[in-house]
């Protein structure tokens, strides 16, 4: 199992194998995480992002799915854009945020990532609880398939976010 850390700060500024972005499915950019990487990362996320629409992804990435393009002028070799759910009182989409975990770190694994900097995918514009996205999080990532994935380095961007992922850790 890899190590699970948790660091306050920005996401774009990790110095990782692999940063995960919470994307939405049309995969051209959006707000949040999303800008954040787009900003930070120059044109050649997107170039990457728009021949994958162009491709295989001409419906957009689905909801729980995840694929790799370069990250840019990011200290990262690659981000990893994921699709989380938007929060539904009416429906348990819990499944989707956890697929999100799991296939970002299956394509961490295939592209040979060791370190993997994940976003609290779904919990600010789409809307999902804090508490609850954390839980999720934190038991996906710890019951993922063991693969070359050394670190799991949690970005929280305030101290709401980070306090909530520190006690759901310390609960196991
Ligand atoms: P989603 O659309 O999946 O909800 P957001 O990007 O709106 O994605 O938010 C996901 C989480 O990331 C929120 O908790 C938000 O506060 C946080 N966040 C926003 N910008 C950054 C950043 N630059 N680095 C790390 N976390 C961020």
């Amino acid at each position: 199992m890899a190590r699970i850390i948790l660091v306050q700060g920005d996401i774009t500024e990790q110095a990782v194998d692999a940063v995960v972005n919470a994307a939405n499915s049309s995969l051209l950019g959006g707000g949040g995480v999303d800008g954040a990487i787009h900003r930070r990362g120059g044109p050649e996320i997107l170039e990457e992002c728009r021949a994958l629409r162009a491709s295989r992804y001409g419906r957009g990435l689905a909801t729980g799915q995840a694929v790799a393009t370069t990250a840019g002028r990011l200290p990262a070799r690659w981000v990893i854009h994921t699709v989380g759910p938007v929060w539904s009182a009416e429906q348990d989409r819990s499944e989707q945020l956890a697929s999100c975990y799991r296939e970002s770190l299956r394509v961490a694994d295939e592209l040979g990532a060791r370190t993997v900097a994940f976003p609290a995918v779904s919990t600010g514009v789409y809307g999902w609880p804090l508490d609850d996205g954390a839980r999720i999080a934190l038991r996906t990532v710890r019951d993922a398939v063991a693969g070359r994935v050394e670190e799991v380095r949690f970005v929280l961007f305030d101290d709401r976010a980070y306090g909530v992922f520190e006690a759901g850790l310390a609960a196991g």
